[in-house]
Order: C-alpha cells, then structure tokens, then sequence
C-alpha cells in the first residue's frame, strides 16, 4: 500500500478552502492508503501565536479532521509537537538545502510581506520542517492545494539530494492536487487566495461558520460589474463561485451557466451560499459533539503520536546513520 502524509496548520478555523483543497481528499484516500495526517502547530508558530489560542485551536483544527471523516483507527491523526523525530529531521534536513532555494519560496515571499515585523527564521525555513514531515514517513502522494506545489517540489529535490549522495534512503514524494477546489480564492479579493490566518473574516468560509453567516458572507462576495454568470476570463469572483458551486454540487459549469442564464448575481450568490451551507452542516454537527468529548481526542491524539514516532524514527535513525552520527 502507498503512504499518504498531509498536514494542516491550526493558525485558525479550517476554512472552505482548507476543506476542498485538501481535507476532502484526505478523507477519500483514507479507503485506500496508509494515511498519515498531522495538526501541525509548529509550523503555525513561524507567525505570531496567540500560546491560549493556539492551544484552543490544536484542539480543534483536531476535532475538526475528525468531524470531516478522518478515521483515528484507519489513519494516524497526530499533532506535530507531539512527534519530536520532526524537529530533528528538519535540522539534518537543513544541511541540505541551500539558502537560495528556499529565497525563491513564493509563500516566504508573501507571508514575509505579510507579517513585515517579524520575518524569522522560522518562517524561512518553513519548507524544509515541510519537507521533513513528508520524508519521516516516506509518503508516496501528498495531498495539498496548489499553493503548496513549490513546497513539495522543494521536498522532491531535498530527497533526491539525499539520495544522491547517501543511497536511498527517502521515498521521492509527489503532489496530489484535485482537479477542482484546488486554490479557491478569497471572497473580498478573489486575485489571492482563502487563507483562515486572513484578517478579514469576510475574506473566508470557515467550515464552523453557521448557515446564516455562510450565505451573508456569499452575498457579500466581491463579483465585477457585468451580470452575466458565465465563467471567464478576468471574471475572478464569478469563477471563484462557480468552481465553489461546482465542486459542492457536482454541476458543471455549463449547467450552472443555464441554471442562472437572465438571473442576476443576487440569485446565483444565495444559491452558492446554501448549497455550501448545506453541503458543511454534517460535519459542523459532528463537530459539536466531538469537541465536548476532550477525554476521547486526548485517547485519539496519544495513540496517533505513538504510532507516528515508531514510523519517523525508523527513518530518522536510518539518517543518522548515513549522516554518520556516532550511536
Ligand atoms: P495560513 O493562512 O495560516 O497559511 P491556510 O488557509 O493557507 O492558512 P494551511 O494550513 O497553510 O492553510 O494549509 C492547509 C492545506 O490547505 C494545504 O494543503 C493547502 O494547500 C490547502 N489550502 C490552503 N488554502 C487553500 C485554498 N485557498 N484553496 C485550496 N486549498 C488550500
Ligand atoms: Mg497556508
């Protein structure tokens, strides 16, 4: 069987985004691989935490995979600092990676832009704690969104680096990225993309938020001035819709064309807002409940660490070895 590793950062409420970009997939690929996901909180401290807030949203962004359909028994569900094979890869991992490479990052870029005020080394070294979180558990796919493709390009070259001079020792992972959902944008600026860390909670779908608020949050979304729901070119805001509709629904964009042809935005906006609604009401409800039951995610989080660590420090100590560090 392949492995399957993927992660996602508690810097906030999973976002609709997050959900068809990534989460769904790892649900689907549960049936048929080895699947390994992590919460991984110490790639959300490169940004400024809240210590609290992050502990509070560890919680929950674990609740949550839970509540998408991520079986704890079928899948090793895990969060990152629990694992400490994942720290001590990355800084063998480090020696192997130029500071050029990691200079080309468009996520350092952005997110450097971003949080001006304290552009760490952390946050440039984002891509290689990545990359060692990948490697650990020698995954063959990594399901993400399409904004992390440089990233997991970045981990193919570290291990075929690896490789190169100490034999092999890494699985040489590929990206699996879904055909539809795979960047959905924001609904304030549709130019960049859904991100839950965004400031503005309009800007994002979080998977908690309630119906009410989806379809406000729907109707406020940033469209262009034409009336036409019809996806094209320099139609960013339509098209973010329509890929959210069609994805969500199933209908191509043909049909949802004919579905809203002489209707106006107003219609096609609420539709899209209760369909998406509709479609995140079954995991918001089991949300609510897994996250009063903090005795059975502790039990959950506890055996996934374990099984994660027994997998890692295999290859972890492997490296060791090749690296040559006296036993
Ligand atoms: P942050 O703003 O803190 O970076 P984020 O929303 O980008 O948060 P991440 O935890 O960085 O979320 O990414 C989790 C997964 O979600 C990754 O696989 C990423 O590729 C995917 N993803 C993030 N944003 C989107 C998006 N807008 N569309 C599709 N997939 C996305
Ligand atoms: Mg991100």
């Amino acid at each position: 069987k392949k492995v399957i590793f993927s992660g996602i950062q508690p810097t906030g409420v999973m976002t609709l985004g997050n959900y068809l970009g990534a989460i769904k997939n790892w649900v689907t690929l549960q049936e048929e691989y080895h699947c390994v996901y992590s919460i991984v909180n110490m790639h959300a401290i490169t940004v400024r935490q809240d210590p609290q807030k992050l502990r509070q949203n560890t919680l929950e962004a674990y609740a949550l995979i839970l509540a998408c359909g991520i079986d704890p028994e079928k899948s090793i569900a895990f969060i990152q600092s629990h694992v400490k094979t994942h720290a001590e890869l990355t800084w063998v991992l480090n020696c192997f990676t130029q500071f050029g490479e990691l200079s080309r990052m468009t996520q350092f870029k952005d997110k450097s832009a971003r949080y001006a005020d304290n552009i760490n080394a952390g946050l440039f070294d984002y891509p290689v704690l990545m990359a060692a979180d990948i490697l650990l558990y020698q995954a063959d796919l990594v399901p993400v969104g399409i904004d992390q493709k440089q990233h997991l390009e970045l981990s193919r070259d570290i291990a075929q680096r690896f490789n190169g001079v100490y034999g092999n020792v890494f699985t040489v992972p590929d990206a699996y990225i879904p055909k539809a959902g795979a960047k959905i944008m924001s609904l304030s600026e549709p130019t960049k993309k859904m991100s839950k860390s965004d400031s503005n909670p309009n800007a994002f779908i979080s998977i908690l938020d309630k119906p009410e608020q989806i379809i406000k949050k729907f109707k406020r979304a940033v469209t262009d001035s034409e009336m036409e729901v019809a996806y094209r070119e320099g139609k960013d805001g339509i098209n973010n819709l329509m890929t959210i509709y069609s994805v969500v629904t199933g209908k191509s964009f043909d049909e949802i064309q004919n579905e809203f042809a002489g209707k106006g935005y107003g219609d096609f906006k609420v539709a899209v807002g209760e369909a998406v609604a509709e479609h995140l009401r079954p995991v918001r409800e089991k949300f609510d409940a897994l996250i009063k039951d903090k005795a059975y995610l502790e039990e959950c989080y506890a055996k996934g660490a374990e099984r994660a660590l027994a997998i890692s420090q295999r290859t972890l100590d492997k490296v060791y070895k090749k690296v040559g560090f006296l036993k």
